[in-house]
């Protein structure tokens, strides 16, 4: 499944938010920095109402979301890449994570220290940032070192290491994250698997008070600014409202974001955007004894599709029976989809689109 890892300084709201996306007490709030050692992950349903659509249409007896991880990622403070804090321990961490949701305390509230004494969550990215460079910096020289002996050897697969690790160095070197160098499509994997904190996307979290949940606030305002120069994203959030809301069920959750004026949870939002940055997909399969999302990457082909449901499927892929979401409802369920022209038969080169419902024949 897909990871993304939760940072930011302490006293922010990681942890608010980790235990309302987990409704578990597992990571504890309290105002006090470094309050969550362990790391701690949580399976997290993606909600997504196209699902309730198709097992009501089909009658499936079962639901099943598919489902991302988050980890809170606690002790990342200035100074960290000198073994401030926690020290390294987080680091490899987040180097296991595909994206970074890094939350930014948005809100005022003098009852809540800021470790650096005021509200700035522009500096605060800033903070993180370098100390994400700075890690980076240092695992290049160690790789570097390592690498060195292997070129000598004639090793190939070192050779491209060794300059895309160089690449990547003249850019921190500069004071840029990683992601800012260009890569070509021939070295996009190789340049993936170097696992470099800085190549993370990152999704901004601005946590604001439970009245600037709606639109934001200035200070939100600022880091949308940020995210979009960086071709990063954001997205507004009140950990406390989110916190309030994972401890009602659905009818009072409803009710209560009527009264706050909101469309939807911002957990909702936030897993969204998690998925848009990642450029991930959901694709269904529907029958009467479960509907079940799966998630994939954009362009990801039948058969890999068929994969992320079992490695057999990929194997011994024969075709998919494909119909389209919008047709699956439209014409009422898969059999006048069926009647209406609507399910296609699609081999190994088909690319699924997001909200296929699919269903795999294979050779055993
Ligand atoms: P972490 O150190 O980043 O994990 O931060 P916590 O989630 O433990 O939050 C630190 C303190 O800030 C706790 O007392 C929270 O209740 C409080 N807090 C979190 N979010 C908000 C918020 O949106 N508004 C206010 N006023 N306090 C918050």
């Amino acid at each position: 499944g897909f990871k993304m890892g939760i940072v930011g300084l302490p006293n922010v709201g990681k942890s608010t938010l980790f235990n309302a996306l987990t409704k578990t007490a597992a990571a504890q709030a309290a105002n006090f920095p470094f309050c969550t050692i362990e790391p701690n992950v949580g399976d997290v349903a993606v909600p997504d109402a196209r699902l309730d659509k198709l097992a009501a249409i089909a009658g499936s007896k079962q639901i099943i979301p598919t489902r991302m991880t988050f980890v809170d990622i606690a002790g990342l403070v200035k100074g960290a890449s000198k073994g401030e804090g926690l020290g390294n321990q987080f680091l490899a961490n987040i180097r296991e994570c595909d994206a970074i949701a890094h939350v930014l305390r948005c809100f005022e509230d003098d009852d809540i220290t800021h470790v650096e004494g005021r509200v700035d969550p522009v500096e605060d990215a800033a903070t993180i940032e370098t100390e994400l460079m700075l890690a980076d910096l240092e695992s290049i020289e160690k790789r570097l070192a390592n690498l060195m002996r292997k070129v000598k050897g004639g090793d190939k697969d070192a050779v491209q290491q060794v300059r895309l690790l160089e690449a990547a160095q003249a850019a921190l070197e500069q004071g840029k994250p990683a992601r800012t160098v260009a890569v070509d499509a021939d070295d996009a994997k190789a340049w993936r698997l170097l696992q470099l904190l800085t190549i993370k996307p990152v999704l901004y979290v601005c946590n604001v008070e439970e009245n600037s949940a709606g639109s934001g606030n200035s200070q939100s305002a600022r880091v949308a600014e940020m995210a979009a120069a960086e071709g990063n994203s954001s997205v507004v959030i009140s950990a406390r409202i989110e916190e309030e809301i994972s401890q009602l069920d659905a009818e009072e959750a409803t009710m209560f974001l009527d009264e706050m004026g909101l469309e939807e949870p911002g957990l909702d939002r936030l897993i969204r955007a998690g998925y848009a940055l990642l450029h991930l997909q959901t694709y269904f399969t529907v029958g009467p004894k479960e509907a079940r999302a799966w998630t994939i990457k954009a362009g990801t082909s039948a058969p890999q599709a068929a994969g992320v449901i079992h490695g057999d499927f990929e194997r011994g892929f024969i075709r998919a029976e494909t119909i389209a979401y919008d047709d699956f409802v439209g014409l009422g369920g898969e059999q006048p989809a069926k009647e209406a022209g609507k399910m296609r038969a699609e081999g190994k080169t088909y690319t699924v689109k997001d909200g296929d419902v699919l269903h795999f024949l294979f050779n055993t």
